[in-house]
C-alpha cells in the first residue's frame, strides 16, 4: 500500500519513511506522486492545516495522502513561531536565518525561561474524506547558541536539557525514538493499518 507525503521536504520524508517502512508502507512524495501544486496553509492551528494538506493531496489524486504540519513553540514568545516556523524569517529564508532571527528575539532572556515545544500532527487522509489524526510534542528548551549538524530546521538551536545536547547532535535513529513527529507517527501508525482498510 502506498501513501503520499503531502510535502517534498527531505528531512521530514526521510524521517517518515523509516517510520513507516518497517509497517510495510510506502511513503512516495508529493512530486514523485505527480502532485505539483503548492498547497497554502491557511489554518491557525498545526492541526487544521495538517488536514487540508492530505485532504487535498488525497483528493486530488485518488490515494490515501498523509500529511505532517509541524512548528515550533516558545513560551517567552507566547507561542510564536507556532504554525509561521517555516515563514519565520520571510520567503526564502535559510534554517541558519530562521534559527538566528529566534536567537536574537530571545537575546538577554535567560535558560529558564526559554521552554520552547516542538509539536506535530499528523492526518492520513482517504480519498473519501475520511481523516485520522494523532498528535506528538517534544519539549526543551531554546539554546543560547546553535550546536550540532544533524536534523535540520531549528534543530541546532532546540536544546534537551535532560541530556545536555541539541536535536542536531542526536543521530537520526535517537531524534526518531522522542521527536514530536516520530510520536506522532507511532500515535498514527497504531491505527493506520485499520484505517486504510477503509480505503
Ligand atoms: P511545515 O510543517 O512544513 O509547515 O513546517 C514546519 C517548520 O517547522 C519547518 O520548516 C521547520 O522550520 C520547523 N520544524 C518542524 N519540525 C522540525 C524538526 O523536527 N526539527 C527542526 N525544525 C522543525
Amino acid at each position: 500500500m502506498d501513501l503520499v507525503l503531502a510535502s517534498n521536504n527531505q528531512g521530514k520524508l526521510r524521517e517518515i519513511r523509516q517510520i513507516m517502512e518497517p509497517l510495510g508502507l510506502e511513503v512516495l512524495s508529493a512530486a514523485q506522486a505527480g502532485f505539483s501544486q503548492e498547497v497554502e496553509e491557511t489554518g491557525q492551528t498545526f492541526e487544521a492545516n495538517a488536514k487540508l494538506k492530505a485532504c487535498i493531496v488525497a483528493q486530488v489524486l485518488g490515494l490515501p495522502a498523509l500529511a505532517d504540519d509541524s512548528g515550533l513553540v516558545v513560551e517567552a514568545l507566547g507561542g510564536a513561531p507556532g504554525v509561521y516556523s517555516a515563514r519565520y524569517a520571510g520567503p526564502g529564508a535559510s534554517d541558519a536565518e530562521r534559527s538566528g532571527k529566534l536567537l536574537k528575539k530571545l537575546d538577554g532572556v535567560p535558560p529558564e525561561k526559554r521552554g520552547a515545544a516542538f509539536v506535530c500532527v499528523m492526518a492520513c487522509c482517504l480519498p473519501s474524506g475520511l481523516m485520522l489524526t494523532a498528535e506528538g510534542r517534544l519539549e526543551g528548551r531554546i539554546a543560547l547558541q546553535p550546536a550540532g549538524d544533524n536534523g535540520f530546521g531549528y534543530d541546532p538551536v532546540f536544546e534537551l536539557p535532560e541530556r545536555g545536547c541539541t536535536v542536531a547532535q542526536l543521530s537520526a535513529a535517537e531524534k526518531n525514538a522522542i521527536s514530536h513527529r516520530g510520536r506522532a507517527l507511532r500515535r498514527l501508525a497504531e491505527h493506520l493499518k485499520d484505517f486504510l482498510k477503509q480505503a
